[in-house]
Order: structure tokens, then C-alpha cells, then sequence
């Protein structure tokens, strides 16, 4: 089969990624195998290819929203049928025995595993998931749609849980692509006031589309004070911005996985009168069954530019160049 592999961490338009003839993975004990049909393009796989998360092992294949059907079933492994239509998403794995796994807390799992990271992802023929973290996929959903929500949507809406909005309350998205379109969707579903702040004509755009009210560029004043802000562009320079758009006792919840230098903050403007600073790490398996289900019955649509899978190094290279708004999705 066909793989996409990070040879070496560099910047996208060095090259970084170099596609390889593999042998078709063999589905170890839980595992089932994939067939893959399309994967998105998230932007931990650009963090990752150019060296801004650690490498964890040479050679892997990128991508953790991978859409496909299960063609081969590892011993033991009962959950699907083969021809049955799954989604693989970031978290691959934990170790379920930790205090955080103990409680509930699996997204902090000392010892997770994550596909595209730890073990190959989407950009190929096949991967392996553990049948365990998968997800079945609504009928409702075809496979360009379904991508992007295993990832950009799921922690999109772990990330808005986390800006702890209440009801009809007025929410800040600060950052407009793949995760930020469908977490605006699901705000706008459940009532609540919605203020886009972002650079790009094409994102600012793309967020009037879909009835938000109001856009604004990423440094500017929120037309209103703000219940709790979501953080999507990985940009530390906003966080005092968007901290001093809360009113007493807003939330400002940071949703990438990877954040430039945030700098120094003023207590008395950007923290005090209770004013919350948290991030977002990865989801549980909970929050992914959750948000599928929501987005479902929402109608969640994503907005999608479709690459061939041979084209990986392109959809990355535009994703860094911010040249479509939404979501970039590799079709097999
Ligand atoms: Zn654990
Ligand atoms: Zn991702």
C-alpha cells in the first residue's frame, strides 16, 4: 500500500513528507484495519510534520480523522463487522488504570496513545485502530462530511463545554478554520450569541455564512462582553486579547494543541474579577459520541476542499498558507 511519512521535521514547503510503498498492516489483538476512504487535514498533522510536537517515532504516517470501512479484524476484536463504516480519531489509546483514566479523565491519560503520533495514521491505503476508540459513523454523514468532525469537531466541542457558556449566553471564537466552523455551528444550534474575531477574508467569510453575529478581525474589541471565549488560532499573542473581552467570571478556554509564547499578563485587566484561563487537551471517548450524536441531529455541515490523497504535501501547504476556509479532507 501507499503511505504518506514524515522523513524528517522540517517547514511544509521543505518537503518534510514522503510517501513510501508499505506492507498492508496486519490488525494486531482488538484491532480491526481500515480501508481508507478520505482522512482530514488537521493542523496537529502540520504541527507535528514541522517539528513543533516532538516526533515520537521515525517514519509515521500522519492523520487521525480517518474515515473508512473495517476490511480485516484482529483476533478478539467483536465491536464491527467487516464493511462496517468507522471513524478513527486522535486518541488511539490509554492505559485505563491511571488516576485520571480512574476518574473519568481519559483525555489526561498518563500513558495515551495517538493515531498519526504514536502509531500510523490516515494518509494511506490502510491503518489499524483498537476497536475500542473508534467510532461508529451516522448513516446521515458521507465520508468528506464525517472527517473532520473526528477531530476539529470533537475538540471543538470539548473546547466550547469548557468555555462554560450559559444559556443564550455570548460566545467569542477567536480563530476561523476547520474546528472553529463546526464549533460555531453547534453554539448557534444551542442559542447562544456568537462573535467570530479572525484573520482572513475567506474565514470571516465563511463564518457570516453560517448566520454568526458579528466578524471581526482577530485583534479587534469584542462588540460585546463575553460569557467565555474559545481560542483556535495558534497564536499566544491573542490570549490577553481575548481575556480582556470576558466579563467578570468568563472562561477563556484554549483549544489547540500546540500555542506560540503567550506573553505577560496584567492581573488587574486580563485575570481579575475571576476571569478564567484553561486549555483543552484531546477528548474523551464520551465527548466523541456526544458530539457525533449532536451533530447529527443539528445537521452539522462542514465545509470542505478536497485533495487526493497523492496531493497530502499541497493540503498541508495550503493549510499552512491559510488558502481555503473550513476544512481540508484527502480522498482516497
Ligand atoms: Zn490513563
Ligand atoms: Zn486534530
Amino acid at each position: 500500500m501507499q503511505a504518506w511519512t514524515v522523513d524528517h521535521c522540517a517547514p511544509i514547503d521543505d518537503g518534510p513528507l514522503r510517501r513510501l510503498e508499505r506492507d498492508e498492516p496486519k490488525p494486531g489483538a482488538g484491532q480491526v484495519r481500515v480501508r481508507v476512504s478520505c482522512c482530514g487535514v488537521c493542523r496537529t498533522d502540520l504541527h507535528l510534520v514541522e517539528g513543533d510536537l516532538a516526533p515520537k517515532r521515525p517514519a509515521v504516517t500522519p492523520g487521525h480523522e480517518v474515515v473508512g470501512r473495517v476490511d480485516a479484524l484482529g483476533p478478539g476484536a467483536t465491536r464491527f463487522a467487516v464493511g462496517d463504516r468507522i471513524g478513527v480519531p486522535w486518541l488511539a489509546g490509554t492505559d485505563g488504570t491511571c488516576r485520571f483514566c480512574r476518574r473519568g479523565a481519559e483525555n489526561l491519560c498518563l500513558e495515551p496513545r495517538f493515531t498519526g503520533w504514536d502509531i500510523d495514521g490516515g494518509y494511506a491505503d490502510h491503518c489499524l485502530v483498537d476497536e475500542r476508540y473508534a467510532y461508529l459513523l451516522p448513516d446521515a454523514l458521507d465520508d468528506e462530511q464525517a472527517a473532520p468532525l473526528l477531530c476539529a469537531g470533537i475538540i471543538g466541542y470539548r473546547a466550547l463545554l469548557a468555555a462554560a457558556v450559559p444559556p443564550g449566553g455570548r460566545l467569542g471564537i477567536y480563530g476561523f478554520g476547520g474546528s472553529a466552523h463546526l464549533t460555531a455551528q453547534i453554539a448557534l444550534h444551542e442559542g447562544l450569541r456568537v462573535h467570530v474575531l479572525t484573520r482572513g477574508e475567506q474565514n470571516q467569510r465563511l463564518a457570516a455564512e453560517l448566520g454568526v453575529d458579528s466578524v471581526g478581525g482577530a485583534a479587534d474589541a469584542s462588540p460585546e462582553a463575553l460569557d467565555g471565549a474559545i481560542l483556535f488560532a495558534p497564536a499566544g499573542e491573542l490570549v490577553p486579547v481575548a481575556l480582556r473581552a470576558l466579563d467578570r467570571g468568563g472562561t477563556l478556554a484554549v483549544a489547540g494543541i500546540w500555542l506560540s509564547d503567550v506573553p505577560a499578563l496584567n492581573y488587574a485587566d486580563e485575570l481579575f474579577q475571576e476571569r478564567r484561563l484553561r486549555s483543552v487537551t484531546a477528548n474523551t471517548r464520551a465527548d466523541g459520541e456526544e458530539f457525533l450524536a449532536l451533530a447529527e441531529r443539528f445537521g452539522i455541515r462542514a465545509t470542505t476542499t478536497v485533495y487526493p490523497m497523492s496531493e497530502a504535501p499541497r493540503a498541508l501547504t495550503d493549510l499552512a498558507h491559510g488558502r481555503f476556509g473550513g476544512a481540508a479532507v484527502l480522498h482516497n
